[in-house]
């Protein structure tokens, strides 16, 4: 199985608490039946997306995703192949940016804002990996 990630940015207009958790329990659900694992991260005004499988798997899931008007301005950031999975314990990994460590997150924001479509590839890129390494939610017990 060739294995790859996708990862996306959209904007929404202030997603509702219900709203998301409908949203993820429908990802989960979906995600453990078709072997997809990731991490949605949510700001105030922006999802930024991971998705990791199998290529075909995430092509489909990523179709659906673009369909869905619950949020609209989808631009993929990145698409390859890859040798492992960051989320590999996660069918979908909820990141809202009021959690994470102020010292963390202020590496990714621009002028204060988290804005993924404006992010470098190199910031994408060690965002995702920093928060799969665990350790930045600022309300964790
Ligand atoms: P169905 O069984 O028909 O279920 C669709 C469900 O979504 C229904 O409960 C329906 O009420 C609800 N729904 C769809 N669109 C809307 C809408 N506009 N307003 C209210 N409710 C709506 N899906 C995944 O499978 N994996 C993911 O990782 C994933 N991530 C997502 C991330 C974001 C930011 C968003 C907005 C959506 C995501 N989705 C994800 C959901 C995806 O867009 C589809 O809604 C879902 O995959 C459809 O699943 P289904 O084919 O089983 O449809």
């Amino acid at each position: 199985m060739q294995l790859a990630q996708l990862i996306y940015a959209s904007r929404h207009d202030g997603t509702a608490v219900d709203t998301l958790d409908r949203i993820l329990q429908k990802s989960r659900d979906n995600n453990v039946r078709d072997g997809i694992t990731g991490a949605l991260i949510v700001g105030d005004q922006h999802f930024m997306q991971l998705l990791e499988g199998e290529a075909t798997t995430i092509g489909e899931c990523f179709m659906r995703i673009m369909r869905d008007d619950r949020h609209h301005g989808i631009q993929v950031l990145c698409a390859h192949d890859v040798d492992h999975r960051l989320f590999a314990e996660w069918s979908m990994h909820r990141i809202e940016t009021f959690r994470i460590k102020q010292k963390i997150l202020s590496r990714y924001t621009i002028e204060g804002v988290f804005d993924p479509a404006r992010m470098s590839q190199r910031a994408i890129t060690d965002m995702c990996r920093t928060l799969a390494a665990g350790d930045w939610d600022a309300l964790a017990a």
